[in-house]
């Protein structure tokens, strides 16, 4: 059987993509996917020419829609560069079996990134996205990954479309 070809944050594997130059790295996830699939390392803001360090952006309502700004002055828009590395990206993703995102991150949070100025979360822009363009892709983040019934319902869903 084919391992199972799963996207996930490059800054969870231990590349240095973050904002801050740092990374996330999670030992537990990488030795747990290496035993079970492949990896394959996505950072949506690196991907769209954004430089490591850079200024953070968080995300905001602006009319109908979610964009994503710089923190500091919410002048600089980045949506429009983070999808069209998306667009760009599609083939890649179209190959999918599942992604393990990075939580909280403005393009990979899955699900409890905050939104600037008001009292609730949301996707961020890349997991938003990839939702609405492969809706049956399992998706989870690093700490659902670390919770053992969270993580057996998602590598079932995984499994499933092998
Ligand atoms: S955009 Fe995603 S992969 Fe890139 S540093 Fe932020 S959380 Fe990590």
């Amino acid at each position: 059987m084919k391992r199972p070809l799963i996207g996930v944050s490059a800054c969870l594997l231990g590349q240095a993509t973050r904002y801050d130059g740092a990374d996330a790295t999670d030992r537990w996830l990488v030795r747990w996917l290496h035993k079970r699939g492949e990896a394959l390392p996505l950072c949506p803001e690196v991907g769209a020419g954004m430089p490591v360090p850079r200024a953070p952006i968080h995300l905001v309502e602006r009319g109908d829609a979610i964009r994503a700004v710089d923190r500091a002055t919410e002048r600089v828009d980045e949506t429009d560069r983070l999808r069209g590395w998306f667009d760009r990206t599609l083939p890649h993703l179209a190959t999918l079996d599942g992604a393990i995102l990075k939580s909280r991150s403005p393009s990979c949070g899955v699900d409890d990134t905050p939104l600037a100025g008001a009292d609730r979360t949301t996707r961020g822009l890349f997991a938003a996205w990839l939702h609405d363009r492969f809706p049956r892709l399992p998706l989870i983040d690093e700490k659902g990954l670390a919770d053992g019934e969270r993580r057996d319902a998602w590598w079932r869903q995984v499994t499933v479309r092998q």
